[in-house]
């Protein structure tokens, strides 16, 4: 049998065909110095590997090297490998004498099934449409040809805004306990950084799984105490709960150590037995819908995709915000996310896409920039993630691709699905002078400075009538031209 040889998001059982299988791990510092990498997330990556290796003892060979090249001088027999996950790494693989490349695993449908799927329809590939198709293939929350309660989507049911009295009133997600390994991990990256390597935000405990039986044990914690709470508080944000009712297993699934259909079966079970569909099929489409949807796009668009910019972005990230300075922010909802970017490594969907990315959209920075920011500074952060996430549908680079509207919005929307407007010392009804939000004042600034990109169908009209309307637009874009993109 050959040696699997297994990347470092490729840690769990479902990525040998047998359990005694031979393994190739490879350790490279040279990873750790090309880029400016969150702390936690090196911690996390590295943690992961050397659990894996000391799991996989004698069955595994485990080079610790400067870069992948050197290490694979060591390994004189031939060698398979399962589909990287970047183009640059699946180009490596392929361009390796005496090296097999397989299919990819990790995800809920191979990348064949998805160009199957895809290459049979006219039109715009929309999420929606695949994930019914994704639910049929693999017969999910089915009842015979029909999807499970009549519908296959219950998200108008979801998206309450946050209780008032701060709690949801479920448990938090369940913690990993460090180990010497960490101890070691840790002694390691503080001595890398004296020599020099950077990383950027701050150390902690590790709080995400770096073992499969540390990721089954969060997914079986959150099957129990969260999931039926999943998707009513899904839009959700609260300054005194990062986690609300978020599965927090996005790193454990990217780094490979769960697999994502054993997540979407043990959600159909609890369904089964007596979980509310609207949480479970939220969830479900989440994992198989979403995420095998930003997957197989990456694969499936062309490599260019990555470096659109349609919209003319131009301006680079600021210092603060590569640096995830949150005390230089006082616009509330900004730092808070910040902080929690800068302490964990990781803030839900909605602090994301409607805080961060709308930010970044409003003030015109690079969205190729952007993406390696998202990808550097979270821990489940992937370059496979991010053209989806960041460039398609943060950004709104490609014109539309995958959304049909871009995700921008003023402090009218950050008020109304979170906590942080009350005390913040700007307000989120005013777009000009001294209180003006800079999020409200930036959404008017966006639009009109892309009136004649974006999009005037039905989902935008209201907003760009409104434009159309506004006395003090010129007045708001200098404004917001003078902040530009210094800390708000
Ligand atoms: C700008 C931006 C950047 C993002 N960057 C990342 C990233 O680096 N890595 C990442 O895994 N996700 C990313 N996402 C998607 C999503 O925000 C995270 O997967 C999610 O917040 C992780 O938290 P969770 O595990 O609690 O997710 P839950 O809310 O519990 O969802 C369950 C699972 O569904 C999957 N999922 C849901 N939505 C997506 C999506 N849009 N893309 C991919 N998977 C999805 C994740 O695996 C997640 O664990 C990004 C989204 C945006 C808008
Ligand atoms: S007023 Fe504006 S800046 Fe302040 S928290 Fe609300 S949306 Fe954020």
């Amino acid at each position: 049998m050959s040696r699997r040889w297994l990347f470092a998001d490729q840690l769990g059982p479902h990525f040998l065909d047998e359990r005694k299988q031979p393994v190739l791990l490879i350790e490279s510092k040279a990873v750790f110095r090309r880029r400016v990498y969150h702390r936690q997330k090196a911690h996390l990556i590295l943690s992961a590997l050397r659990h894996r290796a000391a799991e996989l003892g004698d069955q595994a060979i485990f080079l610790r090297g400067e870069t992948y090249g050197q290490a694979l001088k060591q390994v004189r027999e031939p060698l398979e490998v399962c589909h990287p996950t970047s183009r640059r790494a699946l180009e490596f693989v392929r361009n390796l004498d005496g090296v097999t490349v397989l299919p990819a695993r990790g995800y809920v449908t191979s990348l064949a099934d998805f160009a199957d799927w895809a290459d049979g329809r006219r039109g715009a590939l929309r999420m929606e449409a695949f994930y019914r198709f994704a639910r049929e293939h693999h017969g999910v929350l089915m009842d015979g040809r029909e999807p499970v309660g009549g519908r296959w989507s219950f998200d108008t049911e979801n998206r309450e805004p946050p209780p008032k009295h701060g709690r949801i009133g479920i448990p938090t997600p369940s913690m990993p306990k460090e180990d010497d390994i960490d101890a070691e991990v840790r002694a390691d990256l503080d001595r890398w950084a004296r020599e020099g390597i950077r990383f950027a935000g701050r150390d902690g405990p590790r709080r995400f799984p770096a073992t499969t039986t540390e990721a089954s044990s969060r997914l079986r914690h959150f099957l129990r105490h969260r999931l039926a709470a999943f998707g009513r508080y899904e839009d959700a944000m609260l300054s005194t709960d990062p986690w609300l009712a978020h599965s927090v297993l996005s790193s454990s699934l990217n780094l490979g150590l769960l697999d994502p259909l054993v997540a979407v079966r043990g959600a159909e079970r609890a369904y089964r037995q007596g979980a509310p569909l609207a949480a479970v099929e939220g969830f479900v489409r989440q994992v198989m819908g979403w995420r095998d949807y930003i997957w197989h796009t990456y694969w499936y668009f062309e490599k260019g995709w990555r470096d659109s910019n349609a919209l003319g972005a131009r301006s680079s990230l600021p210092d603060w915000w590569r640096d995830l300075d949150a005390n230089s922010v006082d616009a509330r909802c900004l730092q808070d996310v910040l902080t929690g970017v800068r302490d964990r490594g990781w803030v839900h969907h909605i602090p994301r896409l409607m805080v961060l990315g709308n930010y970044a959209l409003q003030r015109g920075w690079r969205p190729s920039e952007l993406a390696e920011w998202f990808h550097t500074r979270f821990v489940d952060g992937y370059e496979w993630v991010m053209t989806g996430n960041v460039v398609g549908m943060s950004q709104y680079a490609d014109l539309g691709r995958m959304t049909t509207k871009p995700y921008v919005a003023g402090g009218a929307y950050i008020n109304r699905v979170s906590d942080y407007c009350g005390g913040c010392r700007y307000d989120p009804r005013q777009r000009l002078g001294e209180d003006a939000c800079p999020f409200t004042a930036g959404y008017w600034a966006f639009l009109a400075g892309n009136r004649g990109r974006i999009p005037a169908n039905a989902r935008m009209a209201r907003a760009l009538k409104q434009l159309a309307r506004l006395g003090d637009l010129d007045a708001v874009v200098t404004q917001e031209g003078r902040r530009g993109s210094d800390p708000p």
